[in-house]
C-alpha cells in the first residue's frame, strides 16, 4: 500500500432528517496512520457520520476532507477512489461466490480510478491480471485467509467472513479505513483475532483506522483517540483514559 495517508478532518458537519437532527455541528480529525474511534449509545449518530463519510448520505452542513479532497458531496465509488475503504455492519459480500472472487471484485471496482495502479508496485509487464491476482494473495495471507480462498463465503463461519470484508476492504487499498463495528456478533475468541487484526493493520501497513464501536474493551484496547457522540453531539473527545473518566460519558452510558 501507499502508506499513511492525510488526516481525515470532519468540520462542523450536521445531518438533519426531517425535524431530527441526527448529528450537530460533529468536528474530529484522524490523524495519519492513527487509529480513532466514535463511541456512544444507541441513536447517538455513529451509522449516520459513517454514511456520511463514505458518501452515502450527505451532510446537511459542513465539511469533511481528507487531503484536497472533499467528501462530503462525493458519491460512495469515489470516495472508495480517494483511498477511504468501508465495511458495513451487515456483511455485504456475495456469499454464493469464493472468498477470492470477492477480493478481486473491490479490486476492480477501484480499476481505472487512477488510484490503484498507483499502489500496485509490480511490474506492469505481468500484466494487470497477474498482479491482481498476486496482491489478493498477499492481502489473504496478511488476514489469514489463504487457506480460504477458493471457498465460497457462505459456507464460512461468522467470524471468518466478517475477516473476508476486512480484506475486501484491503483489497481497495485504503489509505483510511471504516469500520462499523467490526466485532459485533462475535464469540471473545474471534474478537480477540479481529482486534490483533485492526492493529496490525495499522501497524504493518500503516493505515488509519476509523472505528465505531459498542464493545468499549476493544475500543480501549485500540484506539489512540475517542470522540463520544450523544444525541448527535460530541460530547467528548480525548484518549482512552480520559474518556473512561469523564463525567458527561459515564451520565451518557448509564443513561442519567
Ligand atoms: P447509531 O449508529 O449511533 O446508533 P444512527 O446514526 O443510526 O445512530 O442514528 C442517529 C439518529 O438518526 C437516530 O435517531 C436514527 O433514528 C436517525 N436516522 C438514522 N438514519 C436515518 C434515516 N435514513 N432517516 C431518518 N432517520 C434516520
Ligand atoms: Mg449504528
Amino acid at each position: 500500500t501507499a502508506g499513511p495517508g492525510p488526516a481525515l478532518e470532519v468540520r462542523d458537519v450536521t445531518v438533519r432528517f426531517g425535524g431530527l437532527t441526527a448529528l450537530d455541528r460533529v468536528s474530529f480529525t484522524v490523524p495519519p496512520g492513527a487509529i480513532h474511534a466514535i463511541i456512544g449509545p444507541n441513536g447517538a449518530g455513529k451509522s449516520t457520520c459513517f454514511n456520511v463519510l463514505s458518501g452515502v448520505y450527505r451532510a446537511t452542513s459542513g465539511r469533511v476532507g481528507f487531503g484536497g479532497h472533499e467528501l462530503t458531496a462525493m458519491a460512495p465509488h469515489r470516495v472508495a477512489g480517494v483511498g477511504v475503504a468501508r465495511t458495513f455492519q451487515n456483511i455485504a459480500l456475495s456469499h454464493s461466490q469464493t472468498v477470492r472472487s470477492n477480493l478481486l471484485t473491490g479490486r476492480h471496482r477501484l480499476t481505472g480510478s487512477g488510484f490503484l495502479s498507483a499502489g500496485l508496485r509490480l511490474p506492469r509487464a505481468r500484466g494487470e491480471e497477474a498482479a491482481h491476482a498476486e496482491r489478493v494473495r498477499e492481502i489473504a495471507g496478511f488476514v489469514g485467509l489463504r487457506e480460504h480462498l477458493e471457498t465460497e463465503v457462505r459456507l464460512l463461519p461468522y467470524g471468518i467472513q466478517k475477516r473476508v470484508e476486512l480484506a475486501r476492504a484491503l483489497a481497495m487499498e485504503p489509505r483510511l479505513l471504516l469500520l462499523d463495528e467490526p466485532v459485533a456478533g462475535m464469540t471473545s475468541a474471534e474478537r480477540r483475532v479481529m482486534a490483533e487484526l485492526v492493529a496490525a493493520v495499522r501497524r504493518s501497513l500503516g493505515i488509519s483506522v476509523l472505528l465505531v464501536e459498542h464493545d468499549m474493551g476493544i475500543v480501549m484496547r485500540l484506539a489512540d483517540s475517542v470522540t463520544v457522540l450523544d444525541f448527535g453531539r460530541r460530547i467528548a473527545d480525548g484518549v482512552p483514559e480520559e474518556i473512561q473518566r469523564d463525567p458527561a460519558v459515564i451520565r451518557a452510558y448509564l443513561g442519567a
